[in-house]
């Protein structure tokens, strides 16, 4: 079966994914901003079963703004961001889009918080648009 492999900065954290991810989602809100350090957040969701992760995380939890509570696990000695996942649903984990480094890797297919978008971030056309996460007011896709 088809894997991508992700790693952080430094290479002491490794995820690799069997197969493709269920859905890929895009964060345009403002705790995602800061949380990456970027104008966006880019996950690729699989099932914890696809998936096997080697080295050491840190974890920082937080709640969201739909009031759903989401732990983010970085490398705690480059600091990036890796996989994060929700004690809700521990059959889903999220993997950052970034550790795959890989321009092939699949397009968004849901685009959250739009209201939140900075204005020059181009939105893949026909996906699904929220003004909210997926329990949000859905605006087009
Ligand atoms: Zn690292
Ligand atoms: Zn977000």
């Amino acid at each position: 079966m088809f894997q991508h492999h992700a790693q952080c900065h430094c290479g002491q954290v490794k995820i690799v994914c069997k197969g493709e991810p269920d859905f890929i989602v895009m964060c345009h809100c403002e705790d995602c901003q800061r949380r990456t350090g970027s104008a966006f957040n880019l996950g690729a969701w699989f099932n914890r079963s696809k998936i096997e992760i080697s080295g050491l995380t840190k974890v920082y939890s937080r709640i969201e703004h739909d009031g759903i509570e989401t732990t983010y696990h970085f490398c705690p000695s480059c600091g990036s961001s890796m996989y994060w996942d929700m004690p809700e649903n521990t059959q889903m984990i999220a993997v950052a889009v970034g550790a795959f480094a890989d321009p092939e890797f699949p397009q968004p297919t849901v685009s959250f918080y739009e209201h939140k978008r900075h204005v020059w971030v181009t939105v893949p056309e026909a996906i699904g648009r929220f003004t909210g996460s997926g329990k949000g007011e859905k605006i087009t896709g």
